[in-house]
């Protein structure tokens, strides 16, 4: 016998799902669900002020989801040796964060802290910034992207130590939902020496200048 499962189903859990669950929809595919979306709001899709929306809207898509054609591994391949020894934290703070919830597909905002302890080999700042962005312009939870930022940097660069600490407030909780405004969530993962060796912990916290995170954080 066979089990037929729907296609709207196979999407959640096979990668490899046939067309229509997995094959990229056109732009025009696209911008007509934003006119489908448009009049569920009980908008009119026609009229003049709406009439390129869904040209914009889908615009807009490239820009908020342009990580999903960034490769993070890419990113951070290139990395120079000439340190004079430098064995020291290096802390890129108060990165910027734009994301977009998984769950609500609104946005989620605030601030990546990345510090990572150089063994033998150094990355250009920017580049931690650039991985920020490539994991953080996807849908996401706060959990994964924290806990993704800081894999991709253990496992390329291969330092001592990584610390990745977001402070970020989710629009799903303030604008609707519960309603909470002025909430910020907090996540971090340390990896190497931030996780195993509590004194540097606390120098990498103290140099982010977040206490919240220096006390529930194991
Ligand atoms: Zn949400």
């Amino acid at each position: 016998m066979n089990i037929v499962i729907p296609a709207s189903r196979m999407g959640a859990t096979s990668p490899a799902s046939p067309a229509g669950t997995s094959a990229r929809p056109t732009r025009e595919e696209a911008e007509t669900a934003v006119r489908t979306l448009l009049r569920w709001a009980g908008d009119d899709p026609t009229r003049e002020g709406l009439i390129d929306t869904p040209a914009r809207v889908v615009k807009s898509y490239e820009e908020f989801f342009k990580g999903y054609s960034t490769d993070p591994v890419a990113i951070l391949e290139r990395t120079f040796e000439e340190t004079d020894g430098y064995d020291e934290i290096v802390l890129l703070r108060d990165i910027r964060l734009e994301s977009h919830c998984e769950h609500h597909m609104v946005p989620i905002i605030g601030r990546a802290h990345v510090a990572y302890l150089p063994h033998r080999r150094v990355v250009g700042i920017s580049k931690l910034a650039r991985v920020v962005e490539a994991y953080g312009k996807r849908l996401q939870i706060q959990e994964k992207l924290t806990a993704q930022i800081a894999n991709t940097i253990q496992e390329v660069l291969q330092p001592r130590g990584v610390a990745v600490v977001i402070e970020a407030s989710h629009q799903c909780m303030s604008t609707r939902g519960v309603h909470k405004s002025g909430v910020t969530m907090v996540t971090s993962r340390m990896l190497g020496a931030f996780r195993d060796d509590p004194s540097t912990r606390r120098e990498v916290l103290a140099m982010i200048g977040n206490r919240s995170v220096s006390a529930g954080d194991d």
